[in-house]
């Protein structure tokens, strides 16, 4: 059985409108379904604006669930209030993009760990104060340096904070919100090869949500791709690269300077993504896609299987990755 269970989540934000016209909502995450089992890591990708942070946020219950289920270990995350909620936030906690704005300044880096501990785990002052140079040394920082303030760290170092922070709980899941994409590139690579190193050796799953398709693939097991609100494919890291199924996808990875093997690697990612406030009509992509048709522009794609394990919301492709109605432009 998953340990994570999200069924048809829905997520969406009202709208302003004058008290006499009809309630108008922007849809964020619109039917989504995945799985995430146990010591597996799973990546969702997409452009910004695509509901990734929604899923996220709405996972540990910073969002409003709008429609759908969530289940963590076949408890029915959604339904939780008050202290059963607190209480079970416990398994599941959260790695910020911004570091510093998840970290209080007038913590010092023990005080923060402190709390966390005391609130999720029974752990005795002595134990606490030995599990936080654990933690320190878990994230590869010097437990000397527990009494300083987030201000006295650098953006990477901080990060490894957040991650410290999160792994207090000792959570079933941790959700990775854009981890990296707030730091400088020469640290992102360390800061994602400890998040792979810690899932190795804590066997905590993981759901690592950016939107760079290279730094994904480097970490997850599968991958879901994301598009205005809804999945578009969903595939093994290593097959979805290697041979994308729908055009967005292929497209993502066309843009990835720095990896070769692509196999549709001349679609070019044309214009925005629209607006989610007035989103097109069909295949939300066929405004973008070189392969659109006009049934693309009438009727909507649903997720389905290709092959096994791979599903891709596109009517025009085939297992092996080939667009059967056109060649790209
Ligand atoms: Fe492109 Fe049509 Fe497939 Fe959508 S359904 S991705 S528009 S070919």
């Amino acid at each position: 059985m998953a340990l994570l269970e999200v069924k048809n989540l829905k997520v969406d934000y009202p709208l302003r409108s004058a008290f006499w016209s009809k309630k108008k909502f922007l849809h964020a995450v619109d039917d989504v379904s995945f799985t995430v089992d146990r010591g597996e890591t799973v990546g969702l990708v997409g452009e910004s604006g695509c509901g990734k942070s929604s899923i996220a946020k709405a996972l540990v219950r910073l969002e409003k669930i709008t429609g759908g289920s969530v289940t963590l270990n076949n408890v029915d995350i959604a339904a939780l209030r008050g202290k059963s909620l607190r209480k079970a936030r416990k398994d599941f906690q959260m790695v910020f993009q911004d570091p510093y704005g998840s970290l209080n300044p007038r913590l010092s880096i023990r005080n923060a760990l402190e709390e966390v501990l005391t609130l999720h785990t029974d752990l005795n002052k002595k134990e606490r104060q030995q599990r936080m140079r654990e933690l320190m040394q878990m994230v590869g920082l010097n437990p000397e340096q527990l009494d300083r303030y987030p201000h006295q760290f650098s953006g990477g170092q901080r990060q490894r904070i957040g991650i410290a922070r999160a792994l207090a709980a000792e959570p079933q899941l941790l959700i990775a919100d854009e981890p990296v994409s707030a730091l400088d590139v020469s640290v992102q690579a360390s800061i994602i090869n400890l998040l792979k190193e810690l899932q190795r050796s804590t066997g905590i799953a993981l759901l690592f949500i950016a939107h760079d398709l290279a730094v994904v693939e480097h970490i997850s097991d599968r991958i879901l791709v994301m598009y205005l609100g809804r999945v578009v494919e969903s595939a093994p890291a290593t097959e979805l690269c290697s041979k994308p199924l729908h055009p967005y996808t292929a497209a993502l990875l066309a843009a990835v300077p720095t990896l070769e093997k692509r196999s549709v690697s001349n679609i070019k990612l044309a214009g925005d993504v629209p607006s989610p406030l007035d989103p097109p009509a069909g295949c939300a992509f066929h405004e973008r896609c070189p392969f659109a048709t006009a049934e693309c522009s009438q009727k909507r794609p649903e997720l389905r299987e290709i092959a096994p394990g791979r599903f891709s919301a596109c009517f025009h492709t085939n297992e092996n990755g080939i667009f059967t109605c056109a060649k790209p432009q």
